[in-house]
């Protein structure tokens, strides 16, 4: 299985996304999340990725594509992947159709989590991150443990990603508007897109992703 999951910038792509590939047993691909470990990790695509990511501004599409090559080229993405966060504009879209042409591969499904802004925003101001771990929490409705231990037992060290800041997600929300809208439209147009109301619980959201993919729950 094959799939790309578009949306706004704290609908619940991820944590979607996560759950899917488990059960699905393929590889979860967080173009976010590759770049945020070469940050912690203090790598040259780390250092350039970072004044566009703490900016809430997309990273270059050609370094973001050569992570995404590289991750394909793994021999774990053999058996199927979940592209989280990629592509994000239409540049991506084609250079995604052009590298899934030179590989002879197709895409399964593209699902498009939709939601309104303000709940976005309300999402995305409150949410947390342990460091170590990389489990989310949300200070209103999935408070961070006080002890500074996560679930997984391991001392934590929870955080707000700098691209949480009120401005960098009034930025992230105009920049998904601008990009990725007319790249849902390109895919929406092509009767391609699979559309699942993001706005719900996180358990309601699984229910209707599953739904809508005919798997079970
Ligand atoms: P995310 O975790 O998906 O919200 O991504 C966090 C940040 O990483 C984004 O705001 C961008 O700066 C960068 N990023 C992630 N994926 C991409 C992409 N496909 N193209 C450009 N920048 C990206």
């Amino acid at each position: 299985m094959r799939l790309v999951f578009l949306g706004p910038p704290g609908v619940g792509k991820g944590t979607q996304a996560e759950g899917l590939a488990l059960q699905l047993e393929i590889l979860h691909i967080s173009t976010g999340a590759i770049l945020r470990d070469a940050l912690g990790r203090g790598t040259t695509t780390g250092l350039e990725a970072k004044k566009f990511m703490d900016a809430g501004d997309l990273v270059p599409d050609a370094v973001v594509l050569k992570l995404v090559e590289d991750r394909f080229a793994e021999q774990d993405a053999a058996s199927g992947w979940l592209l989280d966060g990629y592509p994000r504009n239409l540049e991506q879209g084609a250079a995604l159709d052009g590298l899934l042409s030179i590989l002879q591969l197709t895409l399964d499904h593209v699902v498009f989590f939709e939601c309104d802004s303000a709940e976005l925003v309300r999402r995305l101001g409150g949410r947390r991150v342990c460091r170590k771990c990389g489990n989310t929490f949300h200070i209103e409705f999935a408070p961070p443990p006080p002890q500074g231990h996560c679930s997984q037992g391991g001392e934590c060290e929870i955080y707000q990603r700098s691209d949480d800041s009120e401005d960098a997600i009034l930025k992230r929300l105009d920049v998904y508007q601008r990009e990725t809208g007319p790249l849902v439209e390109h895919f929406r147009s092509q009767g391609r897109l699979i559309v699942v109301d993001g706005g719900q619980s996180i358990d309601q959201v699984g229910v209707d992703l599953r739904g809508a993919l005919g798997l079970p729950t």
